[in-house]
């Protein structure tokens, strides 16, 4: 399969409850007014993908079979549920037990206004979902499942929009299920936060994590004509600014990140994979840390951490499915020095090469210098400062008995300063509330040094997809107090130990 992202292969089922109770006329009419919606919906931009509506839910055995046909349709990526009238819940239990798909109640009417000189008791009992949805939500609660809770008027722009940010996690979800980790090389020697345990994430998130040799690799590097690597860095010509040496003296070395490429995307498709890592410490047989190569395969859409970190490759991925049309970009992230002047506190992230262009605020440069670490070749690599704006950190770690997933809303800032002994790409970000809470906050939780960082998605699509995975989800915004989240983080203890236990 093609690890290309395209939203447009997913569907959205759309489930209006009822029951028999209210006669044929009735059942009739809110089929119409559900067919109206959706038919709204199908022009509505932000929506990446269809939303399909289904026969109206009005009996134990269709609810239940609706949901078994959802959990065998792979392009089904989610379920919206609305109750236009009363649908008794216990009719839905069946059903909801047996659901794998991340589940959205939208809670509106059909009617934006109360139509005051008409209203009669008819009226009532076909739109009374502020009656059924309280009926339809407590048995989400009582079943203790995940699910998004939306209200408001179908045909307002800010309930769209929220609707458009669970759809799009709701497809990342779905992409994990398709996706494999190649993974070239183990984790970076004794190096506690990139481990974690890989059966559980495939039970959790669907991600298969495996590994090849980096033997494996170096075959498939050494099996590229020179042709190819050839006709690939004219077009790396046209894409970036070459330095002197990368463009003369140096092109060898651009020419072997284009054999990196090449060889990369090809195994990936061969293999499935959505994401990838690599290692400095596992580099047998080839001659250079790919390191342009990676670049530009995060450009593609692939997912990638450095020193063998799977998770956070994979959180790359899904962040980049996510943010699939969206301006802005998606990379993978290390939070490497600080700024600690006063009043201009900042944090400046990098990696050692791999940072992706998407979040380029310049054309990026392609330059040829020696890698600090490994004692190989020297790699080419695009150097660029990050476009100014919002943007949020994101991070997975392991904590031992779940996972957990930190985010930190910031604010990337232009670089001043000129930094030319610094020859990678950098983003340099003021975090909220303050880099002082913020730093306190992240470190409090447990959060990694590497992350995915992006300016195309709010923090909000990343709490959607938390809450689809039944994961532990930490947000450190403008209102976080450290002191205040350690309290939370120890509730939060008590609370994930018993829903393992099934409260
Ligand atoms: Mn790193």
């Amino acid at each position: 399969m093609s690890n290309r992202i395209d939203l447009n292969r997913y569907e959205f089922w759309f489930i209006v409850g009822s029951q028999d109770l209210y006669g044929d006329e009735a059942l009739k009419q809110v089929a119409a007014n559900a067919a109206v919606m959706t038919e709204e919906f199908s022009r509505e931009k932000l929506f990446p993908s269809k939303i399909i509506l289904k026969p109206v839910a009005k009996s134990p055995q269709g609810i239940q079979r609706l949901f078994e046909e959802a959990s065998a349709a792979p392009q089904c990526a989610g379920i919206i549920t609305w109750m236009h009238t009363f649908s008794p819940s216990k009719m839905w239990i069946g059903g909801l037990a047996s659901n794998t798909k991340p589940v959205f109640h939208l809670h509106t009417q059909f009617n934006r206004d109360i139509p005051w000189k008409t209203i009669d008791m008819d009226f009532m009992n076909l739109n009374q979902s502020a009656h059924g949805d309280r009926e339809h939500g407590y048995i989400y609660a009582r079943m203790r499942l995940p699910r998004k809770v939306a209200a408001g008027h179908w045909q307002e722009a800010e309930l769209r929009r929220r609707i458009a940010v669970w759809m799009r996690a709701a497809a990342a979800r779905q992409d994990g299920i398709e996706r494999v980790v190649l993974r070239l090389g183990d984790n970076m020697r004794e190096v506690a936060v990139t481990e974690g345990d890989k059966v559980e994430a495939q039970i959790k998130f669907g991600w298969q994590v495996n590994t090849w040799g980096i033997g494996d690799f170096a075959a498939r590097y050494n099996a590229v004509s020179g042709s190819a690597a050839e006709a690939l860095v004219k077009e790396y010509e046209t894409a970036y600014e070459f330095s002197d040496d990368a463009k003369n003296t140096r092109r060898a070395a651009v020419l072997e990140q284009a054999k990196y490429e090449i060889a990369l995307a090809q195994f990936m498709a061969d293999e499935n994979a959505g994401a990838f890592t690599t290692t400095f410490q596992d580099l047998h047989g080839i001659p250079q840390l790919p390191g342009l190569a990676c670049q530009r395969l995060m450009e593609q859409g692939c997912g990638f951490g450095g020193e063998g970190d799977w998770k956070q490759a994979m959180l790359v991925r899904c962040a980049k499915v996510m943010s699939a049309g969206l301006p802005g970009g998606v990379s993978f992230m290390e939070d490497y020095t600080y700024h600690f002047e006063p009043g201009k506190e900042a944090a400046l992230g990098a990696h050692m090469l791999e940072v992706c262009p998407s979040i380029a605020g310049e054309k990026p440069r392609l330059e040829v210098h020696p890698l600090g670490i490994g004692g190989k070749n020297d790699p080419a690599r695009l150097v660029f400062d990050a476009a100014p704006g919002p943007a949020v950190l994101a991070t997975i770690v392991d904590l031992g008995d779940r996972f957990r997933l930190v985010a930190n809303e910031v604010d990337t800032i232009k670089i001043e300063n000129d930094m030319p002994r610094l020859p990678v790409a950098r983003a340099l970000w003021v975090p909220r509330p303050s880099l002082r809470d913020a730093a306190e906050s992240w470190i409090i939780s447990g959060g990694a040094h590497h992350s995915a960082y992006s300016t195309s998605l709010g923090a909000e699509y990343f709490r959607d997809w938390a809450e689809m995975m039944d994961i532990e989800f930490v947000l450190i915004d403008r209102d976080t107090k450290p002191d205040r989240l350690r309290d939370q983080l120890r509730w939060g203890e008590a609370y994930w130990s018993g829903r393992r236990h099934g409260l």
